[in-house]
Order: structure tokens, then C-alpha cells, then sequence
């Protein structure tokens, strides 16, 4: 890695504006998976005990911006109100300010300060603004080794647009700027790049989840050990353009699995009944086979499918299905998972690679009787040698539930990130940061 990281620095005494992934899920107040509050702990520790003045910041879900702008509507609200008769819109808006209040109490950060300091048995001071008059008190207040976490950025409406008012009050909590929030580096926000891209952070370093996440997922993308297998999934085809063309070009194998199989499969001249088709990417998948087959590569598309006459609804619901081979698709019937014969030629390719990456389910993996060909794989994963890389989301949450989690060489901590490394992009929470020498 070519970025400096917080080790590379002198923290002692100086105040560290530290970016976390701190979007956690809640309900009811209450945090229901505490990984990324456990992923950030390293850093924090490091820091604090090498006398950091340590300020914590993170977003947290989608709330209304309640701080700068007073409440500002979202475009959706918007374009509803507008539509509504004048004499309705008073009201209306009355109702949309009252939801962006408790919006306030939804996504507060305040429960993560609290279980963060039960975890690290230590005071964390929780700010109830960003950079407002709670903040400047509690920052002006720290000792050397003490903790701050800021209130959720996303109630500034200026963290989306990149406010560079918001970056200018923030660079007086910050002498140094820490990113550690990889699920976060792939957007261009006021925490996540802007304060160090308009130049108010000098010395902008990496934390070390990020400094992971980088190590594992870009070595093995530049570097890797062959054969290297890349599994993709998931819905649709439109959605994973570029990871696809990055990936052939760097693996030796790709795995092709879930709703996106069944475009390349109609693009090879089958019939795929009523599985999800996106017509407009025919061309594109056809492209990548060819392009496959110039490169001496191998692109393996199901052999088998499980189908149901509907898509189940609700997701879970019990419905009847059929098993059969791609060569007899019905033609009123939808593939929803893979086959058995399909799991034994995937499950055989990841038995042979030396390096695997993973992103996306093999099919609608949220109904058990579409799942087995997404748990087969998580279980082929567990079971072989090579470097097991999974790019999070739902295959990170599959590999959880299964009880795979210590198997896997990495589960990225960033769906979004760890897509946008597949795709080859840069991202611009790490770009931004000092080179090292
Ligand atoms: P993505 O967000 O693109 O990774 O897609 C994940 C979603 O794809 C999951 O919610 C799955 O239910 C869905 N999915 C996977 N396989 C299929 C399939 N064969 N048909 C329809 N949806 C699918």
C-alpha cells in the first residue's frame, strides 16, 4: 500500500479527525450487529494509547439534514409537495417535519458512543452536533487521549454536497485527518474526501481497516496467486458492468451466478423462460464471451436451475419448484437458484483456485428453498486453501450465517467499496490521502 497510514505519523498531542464506518443497523434504539463498531476499535485503541486527542465522526443512515438548513425536505417530499393542492401543502409540510424530528432520534449516533465506551471501557464523549456549539465544547474540553464521537454528519446537509463551509469548521477538530471508514471510501463526501481534497487537512492518513481491506483486496487483484476464480452474482447484469470486464481481464476463471446468469445464457441462443432478461445488455454479455474466449479464459454459466411458475411472495414464501436442466427451461417458469449440477462445477473450480473473490448471491438466497446454491458456495469457499476474499453484502451476510466467517481469508466491510476496487476504480477516501515517501 502506498498510502500512509496512522502509523506513519506522530499522533501524540494532536487532534485526530477520525472517519469511521459507524452506519450501523438499530432497532428501537438498539444496535443489532456491532462488526463495524468492532472494526473500528484497533484504530481508536492506537491512537488514544499514543495520546491522540481522538474525534470520532460517521454518518448514519439517511436522515434529513437537520442542522444547517433547518429541515430540509428530500427531493422526493419535494416533488410530492408541489404536486399536492395549495391548500393541502401546509399540513403536509407539517407532517414532513415532524418525521424529519424523530428522524433526530433514529439516527442518532448517540447508542454507538454508549456501547463504544462500554466496549473499550472508556469514557467517549458524545457531541449532539457536527461542528455546532456541543462539538466545539467537547473538542476544546479533550485531554490528550481522550474520545469525542461527533453527532451524525449526515444531519449537515453540506456532507453529501461537499459544503466547503462544513470542511473549514471541521478543520478545527482536525490536525490530522484519519480515514478508516472503507465502507465510505467510494463516495466523495465532506468526511470522506472533501476535507483533505479542498486542502483543510495536510496530513491525511489511513486507519487500519482500511490499510486491510486495501492489503488483501488490491494484492489480490494486482498480485494474484493462480488460478484465480471470481464468482459474481446477484440481480441484474446492468449493475456490474465494469466488475465483469475488470475481473476477465484479471482472472482466470469467472463464475457467473444469480438473476445476471440468465442474459448471458439468453445471449448464448437459450431459453431462459421467464428469469430475469435484460434485454439491454444481450450485446454486452455476448461481448464478454467472446472477449473470453480471445483471452483464453472461461466464463461457467449455470448447467441447472431450480424455477418456480412466480417469483415468491413475499420473498420467504413457500412455493412449488422444479428442478431441470437450462436445455429444458419451461418456458412460463422463472430461474431462481442454481442447480445441482451447476453447485458441483462451481463447487470443483473454487476446489481448484489458489485465490477466490466473491460478490453476490447465486440466487434469491433470501427464501431457503433458493438458497442452497448460494450456501454451496460459501461452503466450497470455507472448505478449500486458497485466499478467500468476499466482497460484503449479501455474500459477506451469507458466509455469516453459515458460521464461515473465521474460514475466510477477508470479508470486506464494504459492499459498495470493494465493488468499485473489482471494477479497478479509484477510490476517493483513499486517493485523497498522503503518499507514502
Ligand atoms: P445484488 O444487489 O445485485 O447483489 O442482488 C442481490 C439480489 O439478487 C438478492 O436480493 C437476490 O434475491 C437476487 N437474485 C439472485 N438470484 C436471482 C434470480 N435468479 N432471480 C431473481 N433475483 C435474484
Amino acid at each position: 500500500m502506498n498510502k500512509k497510514s496512522i502509523k506513519d505519523v506522530e499522533v501524540k498531542g494532536k487532534k485526530c479527525l477520525v472517519r469511521v464506518d459507524f452506519n450501523v443497523p438499530m432497532k428501537d434504539g438498539v444496535i443489532t450487529d456491532e462488526n463495524r463498531i468492532d472494526g473500528a476499535i484497533p484504530t481508536i485503541k492506537y491512537l488514544y494509547e499514543h495520546g491522540a486527542k481522538v474525534i470520532l465522526c460517521s454518518h448514519m443512515g439517511k436522515p434529513h439534514n437537520i442542522f444547517t438548513e433547518g429541515f430540509d425536505l428530500t427531493k422526493k417530499e419535494k416533488k410530492a409537495l408541489e404536486e399536492l393542492p395549495e391548500n393541502e401543502r401546509a399540513q403536509a409540510k407539517e407532517e414532513y417535519l415532524k418525521k424529519a424530528l424523530k428522524d433526530k432520534q433514529k439516527f442518532t449516533l448517540k447508542p454507538v458512543a454508549e456501547r463504544l465506551s462500554e466496549k473499550l471501557g472508556k469514557k467517549v464523549t458524545f457531541a449532539e452536533d457536527v461542528v455546532g456549539p456541543s462539538a466545539t465544547a467537547a473538542v476544546s474540553n479533550m485531554k490528550d487521549g481522550d474520545i469525542v464521537l461527533l453527532e451524525n454528519t449526515r444531519f449537515e446537509a453540506g456532507e453529501e454536497k461537499r459544503d466547503e463551509e462544513l470542511c473549514k469548521k471541521l478543520a478545527k477538530f482536525c490536525d490530522i485527518y484519519v480515514n478508516d471508514a472503507f465502507g465510505t471510501a467510494h463516495r466523495s463526501h465532506a468526511t470522506t474526501a472533501a476535507i483533505v481534497e479542498y486542502g483543510y487537512a495536510k496530513t491525511a492518513v489511513c486507519g487500519f481497516l482500511i490499510e486491510k481491506e486495501l492489503s488483501v483486496m488490491a494484492d489480490a487483484l494486482e498480485n494474484p496467486v493462480r488460478p484465480f476464480v471470481a464468482i459474481l452474482g446477484g440481480a441484474k447484469v446492468a449493475d456490474k458492468l465494469k466488475v465483469i470486464e475488470n475481473l476477465l481481464d484479471k482472472c482466470d476463471t469467472l463464475i457467473i451466478g444469480g438473476g445476471m446468469a440468465y442474459t448471458f445464457l439468453y445471449a448464448k441462443g437459450y431459453n431462459v423462460g421467464k428469469s430475469l432478461l435484460d434485454e439491454e445488455q444481450v450485446e454486452y454479455c455476448a461481448n464478454m464471451m467472446k472477449k473470453a474466449e480471445e483471452l483464453n479464459k472461461k466464463i461457467y454459466l449455470p448447467v441447472d436451475m431450480v424455477t418456480a411458475k412466480e417469483f415468491p411472495n413475499p420473498i420467504d414464501a413457500v412455493v412449488s419448484t422444479n428442478t431441470c436442466d437450462i436445455e429444458n427451461m419451461p418456458s412460463d417458469e422463472e430461474a431462481l437458484d442454481i442447480g445441482p449440477k451447476t453447485i458441483k462445477i462451481y463447487a470443483d473450480a473454487v476446489k481448484n483456485a489458489k485465490t477466490v473473490i466473491w460478490n453476490g448471491p447465486m440466487g434469491v438466497f433470501e427464501n431457503p428453498l433458493f438458497a442452497k446454491g448460494t450456501f454451496a458456495v460459501a461452503e466450497a469457499l470455507a472448505n478449500t486453501s486458497a485466499t478467500t476474499i468476499i466482497g460484503g453484502g449479501d455474500s459477506a451476510a451469507a458466509v455469516k450465517q453459515l458460521g464461515f466467517a473465521d474460514k475466510m481469508t477477508h470479508i470486506s466491510t464494504g459492499g459498495g467499496a470493494s465493488l468499485e476496487l473489482f471494477e479497478g476504480k479509484k477510490l476517493p477516501g483513499i486517493e485523497c490521502l498522503n503518499d507514502k515517501n
